[in-house]
């Protein structure tokens, strides 16, 4: 089979003609005929997450060697079955949930996969889905979309996951609270996109670009506002009567997480989820003398992608502007994506 490999670190991906996966045990062979690019498939290609202050966390040191398949939004066809493979039939179609944990440990044991400390992630451990086929592990991560588009439905599996368990931890804000979104990229828009079906409050969306403030509009924001200007603090903090009370930073940059922390309001929650990368001068006494609390929030859990789903067959889900790629463009796709080409995300199709 064909797959769209890391070759070297950075460097475009290459075409290699590799053998085809044979499922053992319970594992499943698809055909994948989607496969969305993340904006974090950027950082795996360059081989490292900038961890702030010149520190670099590289994934050499924690085992990815290469030549490496990308590609974790995978959604494709059952081909074949492992002999001990149950719960799916050849010539299904499903989404391949990717955040899965080794199943064996104590975490795992208790049914949260997310926490593993050995997880068996497709396309950032695994060979993923840039290429015409992909092995699951199991059929219980494979997850049906009837009546959902095919690249709106693969791109659920990471971007909207994460949009999703990232809204469901700040369920708590009020009608009359505000909650920010920074970022309209792939994930924010995504976010953007389902905020109102998840959390009962004002929506306003900050993004230095104007492209994507509009994006942001027509997804169903309640306001905007361009947190490069200089006056956006005190204008956010006026138009909002004090603050934000909920802020999802989909960007995670040092400008992003200070603009949320300069808007926040007393008793306000902050999470994080972009990786851009960089680290923040934190005042400590902030912390209780705002009452604030700043959380981290990786993926979803498969509950959360099952619960996403019905929202998504309910029509509650705007979905994102997608762009089909054809397969074998991946390298030329993923190369688009880092210079910001787009709004919304780039699926590949096969
Ligand atoms: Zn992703
Ligand atoms: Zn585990």
């Amino acid at each position: 089979m064909l797959a769209y490999q890391i070759t070297k670190w950075g460097e475009p991906l290459e075409e290699r003609e590799v053998d085809t996966p044979a499922p053992q045990g319970t594992q499943v062979l698809l055909r994948v005929t989607a496969s969305g690019i993340c904006h974090s498939d950027i950082h795996l290609w360059d081989g490292y997450f900038d961890m702030g202050g010149d520190v670099k966390m590289r994934l050499e040191d924690r085992g990815m060697t290469l030549p490496f398949t990308m590609g974790h939004e995978i959604l494709g066809e059952v081909v074949a079955l492992g002999p001990d493979a149950t719960g799916v039939e050849v010539g299904d179609k499903r989404i391949y949930f990717p955040w899965i944990g080794c199943g064996e440990c104590k975490v795992c044991q208790r049914g949260e996969e997310l926490l593993c400390p050995a997880p068996r992630t497709p396309g950032t451990r695994y060979a993923g889905g840039y290429a015409e086929y992909c092995i699951a592990q199991h059929s219980r991560y494979l997850v049906p979309f009837e009546g959902v588009e095919e690249t709106h439905a693969a791109t659920c599996a990471c971007s909207g996951v994460t949009a999703y368990s990232a809204l469901k931890k700040l369920k708590h804000l009020r009608a009359e609270e505000h909650l920010m979104i920074i970022g309209a990229g792939g994930v924010g828009l995504a976010g953007i996109g389902m905020a109102k079906a998840v959390v009962n409050a004002k929506l306003v969306v900050a993004d230095i670009d104007p492209a994507k403030r509009a994006a942001a509009l027509a997804a169903g924001a309640d306001m905007v506002i361009d947190n490069g200007d200089a006056s956006a603090v005190a204008e956010l903090m006026e138009s909002t009567g004090g603050g934000v009370h909920g802020v999802i930073d989909f960007v995670g940059a040092p400008a992003s997480s200070g603009f949320a922390m300069q808007t926040l309001a007393r008793g306000g929650t902050i999470v994080v989820v972009g990786l851009f990368g960089g680290a923040v001068p934190l005042p400590l006494a902030t912390l209780p003398l705002k009452m604030m609390s700043i959380i981290g929030s990786y993926v979803g859990t498969l509950e959360e992608m099952h619960e996403l789903m019905a929202l998504v067959k309910a029509g509650k889900v705007k979905p994102v502007p997608t762009t089909p790629r054809p397969l074998s463009e991946a390298g030329d796709a993923i190369a688009d994506l880092r210079e910001g080409k787009t709004v919304g995300r780039y699926v590949l199709v096969n």
